[in-house]
This record gives C-alpha cells, structure tokens and sequence, in this order.
C-alpha cells in the first residue's frame, strides 16, 4: 500500500504520450485473462504474495512465464529475469538472551524471556553486567532544559528508562506533542541518547501514566455501554405487549441484545486487559543494530522491586518529575543488571521481475520503464490496514491489479513489436519488497539493468483496481512537465 507513485495508469489498456503509445479496444478475452491473472495472484496459494513466502516466488515465476510468452526478452539480468537480492524480513532470539537482577543480600530476580521481560528487537546484541541508574525518560533536550541524563554518569551502567514523556495530561508542555508522539517520546530518539552517554545496557519500563489512562478509557467505555444497556431496556419495557406492537417489540429487543453483547464484550476485554502489557519482540523495528547497546523492556512490578531500595516505586517518581518538570534521575545502590541479548536477523531472498522490448531507430538507447510491484504484506503486520490479523492478505487489488496490468501491457506491446518494434526500449519491471519501504525499486535505482540516464520515464501502476465514478487517479503528474498536458489530451479522447 505504500503510495509514491509516479504515475499510475488504468486497466482501460491505453496509455498515450509522446513516449509510449498504445491503443487498442478491449475485447471480451482480455477481461477473461485480466480476471483470470488476478484470481491466480490474488488466491490464498499465492499466500498474500508476502516477502519470505513461496506464494512470492510462485508470482515471480508466473511473471516471467508471462512476459516470455509475451516476446519480452527474459535473459537481460545476467542472463535471466530476475534481479535478485535479499531483504530484512524480522528478528529472531540467537541463544543466549537473559536477565538477572541481583539486588542486596544477594536476592536475585531471575526473569523469564518472553513472560516477565521482553528482548527488545529495535536495539543491539551482546552482554553487560553494571550498576543501575534510573534515568528517567531518557530525555536529552537542551532546548526544553530538560535532560535525564544531566550531573550523573551512566557510561557503562545500565538505566532504568521510562516510554514516552513527562505531563502528557499537558500536550502543551514542552516535552510534550500537540498530536500524535512527542519526538522525545520516539524510541530511536531515546536509544541515541542512551548510545551518546555509553551505557552498558537498557531497561524500559513503561510509564504509569499511559497504563492508568489505558483504564480509564476503558471504564469510560464500559460506562458508555452500560448506560446503552439501560436505556434499550428502558425502551424496550415502555411498549405495550400487544398485537400491533409485535414488530416494535421485536427491534427493541435486537437493541437490547446487541447494547447487552456490546458491553458484555467490554466486561470481557477488561478482565483480560493488561495495563503494563511489555512491548513484544518484534515491536518498534528489527534489529541486532550493533551500534546499540542491549535493551529490554521490564514490568512496574519488577522496577518498583528495584526502587524499593530508594524507598519510592515509579508512580512517585514520575510524579516528582510531573510536578516540577525536573529530571529525578539516580543510581539505584545495591542492584546491578546482567545478562545478554542475542538478536538474528531474519533475511528472505526476493527478486524484481524483468522483461525487455528493444527499441528501434535513433532512440533505441533510450529506455521507458513500466512497473508494478507484485508483493503484498502476506499475512499481515505492520503495513496492514488491520495490523492485528494474521489471516492471508490477498490484496486483489494492492497490487495484483497493477500486476496483471503491467502483464496485459507486455503482452500488447510484445505483439505489436513483432511487427514493429517501438523507438525506445520498453523496460516491464515488476518489483518486489515495495510493502517493506519500495526496497525492489531502491535496488533497480542502485543497480540499473540500462542506464538511468538514458531512462527517460517511468510508469508505475499501484492498485488501478478502482474506477470510482468513471474516474481514474494519475499520481505524480507534477513530476515531468508533460504529464499533464498529454493527460488532458488523453482524458479528452477517452472521455475521463
Ligand atoms: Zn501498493
């Protein structure tokens, strides 16, 4: 779904400029293997077409087939069609990954990866013993005078810092952010200013205050829907049980159901609810960053197990912080942290899918991409529009669309260049890992199969599934001053 599209073309199968030209009536049969190309990329078999899957492969080999039976030469990429290279997909846990806290009179906190403590992705590998400083939020901002770190050393050590930032019930304060997160609250940001001051290791715990806002969010909802409960019941017992009401009576009673399964649902939800839930491996970024020192996230309880030796907990602390917006950091005497992250990457191998028309004439050096990308997210995480599910994204339309498109264009083009072939060459690109931060064509732009400074356009097709009132959206006309004058033509002809 990721949208930096140059320019995005429709399924009605013309594309008109002075660089490409094509035209053609749509007959039934081009329908038929359009529908048929989609349902094929678009199946569970293909498995959401997501990087590090065998469906993505499948695709890939469907798309080569595809353009070598359209007359597209498959062989420009050191002899075949694919470029290939690997990508970052995750982070797994290497062997050793542990936790020990060891605090007076030799009592022991032993934590238990993956229940009471989480390796934390986003950060570094490797192992650390030191003394432990709360460090507040880990906050340096001169700007603001606020700075967790001032009049206490943590090089080496390893420091108890709090997610987000202080008075957030107060957007307005300067630590804060009047939408979204606050840049102090960011984790990179965080981690560089633990980097800058050497410390050993880190251990995150949340702030209280988001777990208390979490609740009271929730009450608030609970309330909301008790209160729905109440007042479908009211309505339900004030109509008459008669004959005539017999309709009435039946929709009150779906209100009543539906109010009553709504808050029941909620009821539910906050017994489970967990308001110190830990950020799960995974969380935030993929890492064995080995510019950052190991970080964990601990529970409260854990912390407050720590800051009883300075007789407080971290409510209280937060607080004294809240209050006078004055940083409370401090070692913590008696305790010291030791352990060791092990973070792998986890790398998939992936390929762009090339097909090539050569051109004719004094412009034949002259190349004109058309692209799609032909992954999707797979089953899911951070770039679906349901982050949560981990059911098979099939996404017809995000970009099987652009990809049967891109096949039907190769296969016109390919026919037409038996005849004659077009004055530049026609470069079909169907990209990969573009879900993932438009990786497929980053690795085309750094190494290009023609050079990039005779490539005199690009096409990119990105979900032209929809034609929403006879309307269909161009991306990037600003891009080249061309764009819009031949758009304006071409809409004119076409009747868009
Ligand atoms: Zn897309």
């Amino acid at each position: 779904m990721l949208r930096y599209n140059v320019i995005a073309g429709g399924v009605c199968l013309l594309l008109v400029s002075s660089v490409l030209t094509l035209r053609g009536e749509v007959g039934p049969e081009v329908k038929v293997r359009l529908l048929e190309d989609i349902k094929f990329l678009a199946s569970d078999e293909l498995e959401g077409r997501g990087v590090g899957t065998n469906g993505l492969n499948v695709a890939s080999q469907f798309i080569k087939a595809e353009f070598a039976k359209s007359g597209l030469a498959v062989d420009r990429v050191e002899g075949n069609a694919f470029q290939k290279f690997d990508l970052v997909t995750g982070s797994k846990l290497g062997e050793a990954n542990a936790l020990q806290l060891i605090g007076p009179e030799g009592k022991t906190l032993d934590l238990k990866i993956g229940e009471q403590v989480e390796v934390c992705s986003f950060a570094g590998s490797g192992s650390f013993q030191g003394e432990i400083v709360f460090c507040g939020y880990g906050i340096e901002s001169k700007d603001d005078l606020y700075d967790d770190f001032e009049g206490i050393n943590v090089e080496g050590k390893v420091v108890i810092v709090m997610r987000r930032n202080p008075r957030q019930n107060d957007p307005k304060n300067p630590l804060g952010a009047a939408h979204g997160v606050s840049r102090h609250a960011d984790l990179r940001t965080k981690m560089n200013n633990i980097v800058a001051h050497k410390a050993a290791a880190v251990l995150f715990v949340n702030d209280p205050y988001a777990g208390k806002k979490g609740a009271e969010t929730r009450q608030e909802g609970l309330s909301k829907a008790n209160e729905k409960v109440a007042e479908a019941a009211e309505e339900y017992l004030s109509i008459e049980s008669n004959e005539t009401n017999q309709e009435k009576l039946k929709g009150a009673r779906l209100k009543l159901t539906e109010a009553s399964n709504q808050a029941k649902s909620l009821r539910e939800a906050a017994k489970n609810a967990n308001d110190d839930a830990l950020m799960k491996f995974g969380y935030a970024g993929n890492g064995d960053n080995k510019s950052l020192p190991p970080a964990f996230h601990i529970s409260i309880k854990t912390c407050n197990e720590l800051l009883a030796a300075l007789k407080t907990d971290l409510a209280s602390l937060e607080a004294a912080i809240d209050s006078d917006l004055k940083p409370k950091s401090v070692v913590i005497p008696g305790w010291i942290a030791k352990g060791a992250a092990t973070i792998e990457k986890v790398r998939a191998d992936v390929a762009n899918v090339i097909g090539v028309i050569d051109g004719e004439g004094p412009l034949a050096n002259e190349t004109v991409i058309i692209g799609a990308h032909y992954d999707h997210v797979g089953r899911g995480g951070q770039n679906s529009l349901a982050p949560g599910s981990s059911e098979i994204h099939n996404g017809a339309d995000d970009n099987a669309s652009g990809t049967v498109t891109l096949l039907e264009l190769a296969r016109r083009f390919g026919k037409q260049a038996q005849t004659k072939k077009p004055p530049r060459r026609l470069v079909f690109i169907a990209f990969t890992g573009e879900e993932l931060g438009l990786l497929g064509s980053a690795r085309y732009c750094k190494e290009p199969v023609f050079p990039l400074d005779s490539t005199i356009a690009m096409m990119n097709m990105d979900m032209v599934g929809r034609l929403k009132e006879e309307k269909l959206i161009v991306y990037g006309t600003g891009t080249s001053p061309r764009w819009e004058p031949e758009l304006k033509q071409f809409n004119g002809e076409n009747g868009f």
